[in-house]
This record gives C-alpha cells, structure tokens and sequence, in this order.
C-alpha cells in the first residue's frame, strides 16, 4: 500500500481508503462486512471512512466492531455530521453547534473510539452561520474528539472560507470529500486548483462510479443479481444516472486499455483517480471481500499520458464535467 499526506498535515493515510456507504447495516451481512473489513486491512488499507447518517447510524456500528482489538495508532477513522434530508428532530440535523456536539458523542460511541481521525462535515449548511460550525468544530478539536477536520461536496468558495476561518480559530481544515471519477469530472475547474492552493486534498467517492466503471453493466442487459444497481435498500437510485446505455456502451470502450495496461477496469478507475495530485485517496466500497483484494492492487499504479488520453477518447461526452 502507498500512503499520501492528507492537505498540508502530516497525517498520512492509505491511498485506497475503505468506505461503508450502502454496505454495512444495509446491503451485506454483518459477517460479510467484519470480513470485507479484514481483507482490506490485510492488504494494507488503514484508512476507513463512515457516516453518522450511513444506514441510519448502524454502519458506524458495525465498522467499530469490525475495527474492534485493532491497534487504534495504526488506523485513521473517519467519519462525518449533517444530512440535509430525512425524518430527524429539528435539531438532529444542520452543522448547529448543538448537532455537531450531540453527534460526534454518538459517532465515537458507535465506533467504540475515543476521538476520530478526521470529522467532516457531510454537507454544507447554508442556515447556520459559518463562524458557529467553525467554532464547533475547533472545540471538538480541543476537546481531543477529532484530530483534524474535513468538509464534502463544498463548494470552492465555500472552502476558501473554511478554511480562513479554521485558521483563525486554531484548527486544520485539511480536506474535501467530492464525487470524482473518469465519468463525474466536476471537481477539476474549481474545487481542486482552489484546494491545492489552499493545502486541502481530496479524498474522492464512488471512483468506480458505483461499479459501472468495474465493466460488469453491459448495455441492453439487465445487471447482475446481488450488484448495486438492483439493490433496493437505495443503492440503486444513486447509480442511476450512469445506467444508460450511452454510457455502458462507452464504458465497454475501456476494457481493451485496461488489458494492455494489465490492470482489470475497476483496477483502471481507481488509478485514474490517484493520478490527480490533489487527490489523496479514493474512497472504495466493495460487497465482497474478493472485490477489495482486486481493488487495493490499483495502489501504487501510475497511468502513462498515452493511457490517460486513450481514456478520454473512448468516454467522448459521456462524461460529465
Ligand atoms: P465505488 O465507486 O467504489 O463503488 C463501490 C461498489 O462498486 C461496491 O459496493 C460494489 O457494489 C461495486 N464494486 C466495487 N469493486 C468492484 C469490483 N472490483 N468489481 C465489480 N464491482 C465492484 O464507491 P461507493 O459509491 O461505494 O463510495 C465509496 C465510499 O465513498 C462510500 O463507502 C463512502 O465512504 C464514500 N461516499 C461519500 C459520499 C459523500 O457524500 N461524502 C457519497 C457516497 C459515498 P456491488 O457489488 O453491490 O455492485
């Protein structure tokens, strides 16, 4: 495994990092996931990502009774506060001073931990005044619970702001967590040059665009039985937008380059997004232990120019920047 500094710290995490979203508590057993989690430790990922609001707080769960006996100096958990949607009370929600205090006890709870690695904020909140979440989050700081700070899907204006701001409270704002992959390129204009000025690094999600960029989604075909796009606990409204046949079609286009560069599709997509110097790691979910013994073997590859335009060509316009 390869490891990279997280923005301008000296925090380094694992460059595949494993993420639990649509898995634990929800899509898989809880036995499939303790052993999800063991292969990825055992293939030298340290870093694991959760979410408060990841099948209604049980993923953080089951990642604190996978990670349990595990030497907590060898790890970086992560996780993250404030979904904008669903039935909460009228203070369980939004990065309140009173939210971000309530749900950070509740996540170290559920995660059988002391303090969190990183703590970010899921969403931006545009009801609560900026100052009183960054004052928040530096006392969450102080107080010991969480080492460093994150936010996801900020805009890069908006962590331009964060970021002045958590350098006058005292605390480091050091990354943004946004959709990236060879399909989902919105990032690349603003949020990355503004975060590499910044010293904030990516650490992207679903870089195989939710399993379409593994290949396994062929056009015309109904997906295969278990996959994500069938799965009706919610993965499947999410992998929509890439579930057409304009883009399987050119998604297909990919596997010739990933054969010659001895990499299987999925391989290619993760490394794709570890070219980007601001990214710092992709952010894997996986079903099945076999997909993150085949997903960490992306670590440490490096794409050649001629690879990287090959790519570009046979996406065309199905990508969306
Ligand atoms: P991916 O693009 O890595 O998709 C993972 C899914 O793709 C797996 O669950 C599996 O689904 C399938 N898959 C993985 N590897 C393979 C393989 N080798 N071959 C075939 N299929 C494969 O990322 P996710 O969408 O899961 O997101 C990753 C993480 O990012 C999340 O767990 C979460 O931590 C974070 N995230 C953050 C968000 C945010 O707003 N900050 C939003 C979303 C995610 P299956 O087998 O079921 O088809």
């Amino acid at each position: 495994m390869e490891f990279r500094y997280l923005g301008n710290s000296g925090l380094k995490i694992s460059e595949i990092t494993y993420g639990n979203w649509l898995t634990h508590g929800s899509q898989v057993e809880n036995e499939t996931a303790t052993k999800c989690v063991q292969a990825a430790l055992d293939a030298g990922i340290s870093t694991f990502d959760t979410a408060d609001v990841y099948a209604n707080t049980a993923a953080e769960t089951v990642l604190g009774e996978a990670l349990k006996g595990e030497r907590r100096e060898s790890l970086e958990i992560f996780t993250k506060v404030y979904w904008p949607t669903g039935p909460r009370g009228k203070n369980d929600t939004g990065l309140s001073r009173k939210h971000i205090m309530e749900s950070v006890n509740g996540s170290l709870q559920r995660l059988q931990t002391d303090y969190v690695d990183l703590y970010q904020a899921h969403r931006y909140d545009t009801e609560t005044p900026l100052e009183e979440t960054m004052q928040a989050f530096a006392d969450v700081v102080r107080q010991g619970k969480a080492l460093y700070i994150g936010v996801s899907e900020w805009t890069a204006d908006q962590i331009r702001e964060g970021v002045r701001l958590s350098k006058e409270m005292g605390f480091q704002l050091i990354s943004s967590q946004p959709q990236y992959s060879m399909l989902w390129r919105v990032i690349e204009d603003e949020v990355v040059p503004t975060s590499a000025e910044l010293g904030v690094s990516q650490i992207v999600w679903s870089p195989i665009a939710q399993g379409v960029l593994s290949g396994k989604y062929l056009p015309g075909e109904a997906p295969p039985a278990g996959s994500r796009a069938t799965d009706e606990k919610g993965g499947a409204d999410m992998i929509k937008r890439f579930m057409r046949d304009d883009v399987l079609t050119r998604v297909q286009a990919l596997k010739p380059i990933a054969d010659d560069a001895g990499l299987t599709m999925a391989q290619l997509a993760i490394a794709w997004v570890l070219q980007n110097d601001n990214v710092a790691a992709a952010l894997v979910g996986a079903s099945r232990p076999e997909q993150v013994g085949e997903n960490v073997k992306a670590a440490g590859v490096r794409l050649d120019a001629d690879v990287m335009s090959a790519i570009d060509e046979a996406l065309g316009d199905v990508v969306e920047r």
